[in-house]
């Protein structure tokens, strides 16, 4: 007998699960936009150009090697990621107030966070938006968080309600940590404007809560970077401290490379020189230190000015498509006249749209029309081109007519 014998089968998570079926599908017309990758015309992961660029005189360069890097990652990868989310010209950044350290990508950032606060943050709740991120509650509560939600999403006007969100954290436990996505929610495409963000940031501080931002779809919510990273730069130059988790995979296609970074902003350089001190505590024991190769793409493409442009035109188009498709696809149900009101598919933004579909109008439309999807009604872009628009508005016409 197995030692073993007695372990019990775990679910597949959802996401997982929905893949295999869509693999498993025989039929030609089939689509998959249940996961956030950005697919070519014919479904195949994109790769941007100025990634495969940089990998050839990565492969050319006989001065690389492959020894260990310290700890906290690559040091110039870590600098030049600060200045990315923060701006070159943040105060904080000048004033050595923030410490950034290479992660494993987007959810092993969120989890070095969650990591940190629950070892160093007096205040052991997080508040999370609802809905969130599927990962999110995993990540925070792994690391002994305990969780709560904030309201996020009006299901009635399929927009952001503010007025849910206010109440919510003008009476969240005070010194809480609150967990905000940067730009381009996900799971809702829903955002707050800059209006609502600094009333937000005005109510964080007034209470003494604490924010911790995910930022995963930097330039690809606008196609500007700057203007994506707004809500993070309000709270960080407020002079008051925050968390950011940052993900490469995304805006930079670099999903399996697992490259991202953690950033905190701390009221004094001796502080945030101390945090660093405890995050290398916290990582050695977990993985020792990270990988090379990501943190060598990323790097290459943020301090070389014409690798630069080339990449912020490669987002600018990507987003550029999600917001053609977005507006394809409603203008192809208005055209069918498709029972509803769908003007919230052009009114969200980034790579989702939260459809407001039931979960028996997706199994109808997996069952009778192979699309495939998460169960909460979310559509990626990504995996959405143009010339699939007039099948999926057919689809989608056939499961709510
Ligand atoms: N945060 C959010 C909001 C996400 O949507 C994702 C990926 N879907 C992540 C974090 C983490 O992604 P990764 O670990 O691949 O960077």
């Amino acid at each position: 007998d197995s030692l073993f014998q007695n372990v019990p089968s775990a679910p597949d998570p959802p996401i997982y699960a929905t893949t295999v079926a869509y693999n498993k599908d025989p039929c030609p017309n089939k689509l998959h936009l249940g996961i956030g990758v950005y697919r070519t015309e014919d479904g195949k992961c994109h790769t941007l150009n100025v990634v495969r660029r940089v990998e050839r005189t990565l492969a050319n360069d006989l001065s690389a090697d492959k020894e260990y890097l310290p700890i906290t990652g690559m040091p110039e990868f870590n600098k030049l990621s600060a200045e990315l989310i923060f701006s070159s010209g943040s105060s904080a950044i000048q004033e050595s107030r923030v410490t950034t350290v290479q992660c494993v990508s987007g959810c092993g950032s969120l989890r070095l966070g969650a990591e940190l606060l629950a070892k160093h943050y007096p205040q052991q709740v997080v508040y999370l938006p609802e809905p969130t991120y599927g990962n999110h509650p995993n990540l925070l509560s792994a690391a002994g968080l305990t969780l709560k939600t904030y309201r996020y999403y009006d299901l009635k006007t399929h927009g952001l309600d503010f007025q849910g969100l206010m109440e919510d954290l003008g009476s969240a436990l005070t010194g809480a940590i609150v967990l905000f996505h940067a730009s381009g929610h996900n799971p809702t495409g829903v955002d707050p404007t800059c209006e609502q963000w600094e009333q937000i940031r005005r109510l964080v501080r007034l209470r003494g809560l604490f924010p911790f931002f995910d930022c995963a779809y930097q330039g690809l919510v606008s196609g500007n970077l700057d203007a994506d990273a707004q809500s993070i730069r309000m709270f960080a130059c407020d002079g008051g401290e925050c968390l950011v988790a940052q993900s490469y995979s995304k805006n930079m296609g670099l999903y399996g490379e697992r490259i991202g970074s953690l950033s905190i902003v701390c009221k004094t350089a001796d502080v945030a020189r101390r945090v660093e001190s405890q995050l290398r505590l916290i990582i050695g024991p977990f993985y020792s230190n990270p990988p090379i190769h990501g943190a060598a793409i990323v790097t290459a493409i943020l301090k070389d000015r014409e690798l630069y442009k080339e990449w912020t035109t490669e987002l600018k188009a990507m987003s550029d498509r999600f917001f053609r498709v977005r507006h394809q696809l409603y203008d192809a149900l208005c055209k069918r006249g498709t029972p509803g009101d769908w003007s919230h598919i052009i009114k969200q933004v980034g790579m989702y749209t939260f459809t407001g579909l039931n979960e028996d109008q997706i199994d109808f439309l997996t069952e009778e029309h192979h699309v495939y999807m998460s169960s909460d009604g979310r559509i990626s872009f990504g995996g959405l081109s143009s010339k699939a628009v007039p099948y999926l508005a057919d689809a989608i016409h056939d499961a709510v007519s």
